[in-house]
């Protein structure tokens, strides 16, 4: 029995073939340069900041130099995938603000290089794998899972590598007719490839757009490209989708790295150009002195969900991964404050191949800038959307007005408060401002007894005129310290305390706590300007009552 025959049996009812699929699939029409590039995770279910560090290079590259960035879904380890983890992984991507072109999204699918989940696509892996077992590149290997441990038991005997390769490779050459008559008894088998003779003494060279020229030792192993259920292996897939949805760039892990020499041989056997592999380095954190990778059980950092959790502001997330990204963008945004990060020059020379240090502290450093630069309507409209995802009642029931105001807070002038980090972060920083939060979270000074405390409050509500600008207000205070006993400015106290009860510092002391129940706050005047009148008089008489004054 020949090859070609062989073949059929294996794929009866292969359809299109793979010549077909060159016209249902045709190259682009792009302009010539123009990056093709994709994102293909796989829906287990943890999606990373790995996965969006890589579609953020993907995502520049593409839409930097005219190209188009696709989403492809790699679904073909059914053990592994979790109930609605494509949809989670098409929201979390969004989220981030990642501008697919094509490929699976929330409402379906969008492109003519579908489909894009990798499970309905089995026509053209079962296309290929004809066309490689036609030519003897392929062949049914019927190992049990008893023979296969044989063959290691032998190979660890021997002192030789494990896997299945050259001799050890019980199934190789088998005769077609021997294979046939496997086939017709129903016996169970996977597609495994035939890696070349000559691999073993091999080198193999490739280029790599962010680590340079590679050599690396040829593969000799015969790999899985098909299951026993006729899915395909990611690296069988990958190639047979790379080439049909016409990626130019495969931005990818480094940990793909290993596989790289039988992803090569996998493009030469079907003579397709293999796109630019672009292995971009691994998230490193820095530990006890040591840099480690981050870590799923360890690092929470890592999955995306944290960053939403917590509310992060996507766009803090992705400047702070173009910083680790690129060499360069750093210097760049010092000196283009305010631009677009879309402006800066992405380039994959840029990225540093050994390994890339992730802080949570930076993150949080260029947050603060983020929020800083946001029009308080921008923050008001990113908590409220927070407060939505995590249900914080307060927020959700706070007006739009209301909440601009407070973020407005020392922001709109030209130095501006830098105190906003994340959502969670800002929530716990505001709670004060609304009434089902607020908590007297501070005792009153040492040195203030709580009647004095009813005494400044009684007098301060009487003179509270909420129309009055900043400087009125503060020099109404100033009176009203003073009439009572207080010196005006602390240094005068502290020359002559026998003359004062202390200084006016102890006095809006006193207010700040009525008002937000804290010690510390923003600007007084500003925070009663953000709470409106009403609520500025129900703070100042409810604290005068607690703190024992005239009710
Ligand atoms: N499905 C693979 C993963 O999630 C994709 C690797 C690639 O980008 O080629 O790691």
């Amino acid at each position: 029995m020949e090859q070609a025959e062989l073949a059929a049996l294996l794929f009866p009812k292969t359809g299109k073939t793979l010549a077909d699929y060159e016209t249902v699939y045709p190259p682009r029409r792009l302009p010539p340069g123009a990056p093709v590039t994709r994102l293909a995770p796989s829906p287990t279910g943890f999606i990373h900041l790995g996965n969006v560090y890589g579609a953020l290079a993907s995502e520049r590259l593409a839409h930097q130099n005219g190209g188009l960035f696709l989403l492809r879904i790699e679904d073909t380890d059914e053990k592994r995938e979790k109930p609605g983890a494509v949809e989670a992984l098409i929201e979390a991507l969004a989220y981030f603000g990642l501008r697919f072109d094509e490929g699976a999204a929330a409402a379906g699918e969008r492109g003519a290089y579908g489909p894009y989940r990798q499970r309905e696509r089995v026509g053209l892996y079962h296309a290929a794998a004809r066309a490689l077992t036609e030519r003897g590149l392929a062949y049914p290997c019927f190992c049990s899972e008893e023979e296969l441990q044989e063959i290691r038991a032998a190979q660890a005997a021997a002192g030789a590598n494990f896997g299945y390769y050259g001799a050890w490779a019980k199934y190789r050459d088998l005769p077609p007719a021997e294979a046939r008559r496997r086939l017709e008894r129903g016996e169970p088998f996977v597609l495994r490839w035939r890696a070349p003779e000559a691999a073993a003494a091999a080198t193999v060279t490739v280029t790599d757009a962010v680590r340079g020229a590679l050599v690396l030792p040829a593969n000799e192993q015969d790999i899985v490209l098909l299951k026993s259920n006729g899915v395909p292996t990611y690296h069988f897939a990958h190639v047979v989708d790379d080439h049909f949805m016409r990626v130019t760039h495969a931005v990818r892990g480094e940990e793909w790295l290993p596989s790289l020499p039988v992803h090569a041989q996998l493009f030469a056997a079907l003579a397709w150009e293999p796109p630019v592999y672009c292995h971009t380095p691994l998230l490193l954190k820095m530990e006890g002195g040591g840099k480690r990778k981050l870590s799923k059980r360890k690092d929470p950092e890592l999955a995306l969900d944290f960053y939403r959790r917590e509310g992060y502001h996507p766009l803090a997330v992705r400047e702070y991964l173009m910083t680790i990204l690129n060499s360069g963008y750093e210097e760049w945004r010092l000196a283009h404050p305010g631009t677009d990060m879309e402006e800066f020059s992405f380039s994959l020379a840029k990225i540093g191949a050994s390994g890339a240090l992730f802080d949570l502290q930076k993150l949080n450093d260029i947050s603060k800038n983020v929020f800083a630069a946001l029009a308080p309507e921008e923050t008001a409209d990113f908590l409220r959307q927070w407060a939505e995802a995590m249900s914080v009642s307060a927020l959700l029931k706070a007006p739009r007005e209301y909440l601009t105001a407070i973020a407005a807070i020392g922001r709109r002038e030209a130095n501006p408060r830098k105190d906003f980090i994340y959502g969670a972060q800002i929530f716990s920083f505001i709670s004060f401002f609304f009434d089902e939060c607020f908590q007297a979270e501070d005792p009153l000074p040492d040195n203030m007894t709580g009647a004095e405390a009813g005494r400044i409050l009684t007098e301060y509500l009487a003179a509270y005129d909420h129309a009055a600008g900043k400087d009125g207000w503060f020099a109404a205070l100033k009176r009203l310290a003073v009439a009572g006993g207080y010196a005006e400015k602390p240094k005068d106290y502290k020359k002559q305390p026998e003359l004062y009860k202390g200084h006016i510092g102890d006095v809006s002391a006193v207010i700040r706590l009525a008002l937000s129940g804290r010690k510390n706050s923003p600007d007084l005047w500003e925070i009663q300007q953000a709470m409106g009148e009403q609520r500025v008089r129900g703070r100042l008489a409810a604290a005068r009552q607690r703190y024992g004054g005239p009710g």
